[in-house]
């Protein structure tokens, strides 16, 4: 089975349950292989119930640590963290990565222009006075940003920009935004995931859509699955969906980070 890199625990503010219990439910739903993913903490706009807080990312990695070698004979575990990506502050952001032992980073976008937290279920509704279309292209240009810092093995949920269902109104801007940023991602090596915590959204469509996934798939750019479990139950959500979805879409194999190959996707 393929594995599922990108979940949280309740050290972020707003995700429930005991981590543990995000272990278990892995190993219920058949995984071989998780990573969590937990947010490190802003360096810039910090808010309560964003990100872990910076006192906490030792605790983390101790709590990681400990259910890797507890569960080690049952299902392969490993210490990973999404970074919101900040122009300003990556650098801060890599110090701190750097001083413990990540198996891997994802960097994710949720933040455009000074602060505009686009992702927010608050911000939903103040999408169109921001600016549909200036979300989706500035996330796009930050995702590029991001992906050539080289910090990140996997960038997560490319067009997080469409999560509440708004669309674009200049299609072919942001088609144009959304493959330099894919370029960017190619060019640094770096792998994407699908997402599948999109279905669970208004959008009601995982990330990356079909179109990106396929022109993803086209240019080489290695795959993971992510659930984004933000609750024990949301591990490995509608990973057999994900895995038809990825085949449609061109791709044959998904990136096994403990091994660092690529894996034949399951039939
Ligand atoms: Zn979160
Ligand atoms: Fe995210
Ligand atoms: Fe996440
Ligand atoms: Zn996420």
């Amino acid at each position: 089975m393929i594995a599922d890199y990108h979940i949280h625990t309740p050290l972020c503010g707003h995700a429930s349950g005991e981590p543990r219990e995000y272990v278990e439910q892995a190993i219920v739903v058949g995984l071989s292989e998780i990573g969590f993913s937990d947010h490190l903490p802003l360096s810039m706009y910090q808010q309560p119930g964003y990100a872990m807080r910076r006192d906490d990312v030792e605790r983390y990695v101790g709590l990681v640590q400990d259910l890797a070698r507890e569960y080690a004979s049952d299902i392969t575990i490993l210490l990973g963290s999404e970074v919101d990506f900040f122009e300003r502050s990556f650098e801060q952001d890599a110090e701190l990565l750097a001083q413990y032992p990540f198996d891997y980073a994802i960097g994710s976008v949720h933040f455009v222009g000074d602060g505009f937290a686009y992702d927010h279920p608050d911000n939903r509704t103040h999408m169109r006075e921001y600016g549909v279309d200036t979300v989706y292209l500035a996330s796009y240009a930050l995702v590029a940003k991001a992906a050539s810092t080289g910090l990140f093995r996997i960038i997560g949920h490319l067009d997080l920009a469409k999560k509440h269902g708004h669309r674009p109104q200049d299609a072919g801007a942001v088609a144009s935004a959304a493959s330099a940023a894919l370029q960017a991602i190619k060019a640094a090596g770096s792998a994407i995931e699908l997402n599948t915590a999109g279905w669970r959204k208004p959008v009601g469509e995982a990330y990356p859509a079909p179109d990106l996934l396929a022109e993803a798939a086209a240019l080489g750019i290695p795959l993971t699955f992510g659930s984004d479990a933000h609750q024990p139950g949301e591990v490995g959500a509608d990973f057999d969906r994900a895995v038809r979805l990825a085949r449609s879409c061109g791709y044959t194999g998904a990136l096994r980070l403990s091994a660092g190959v690529i894996e034949e996707l399951p039939r």
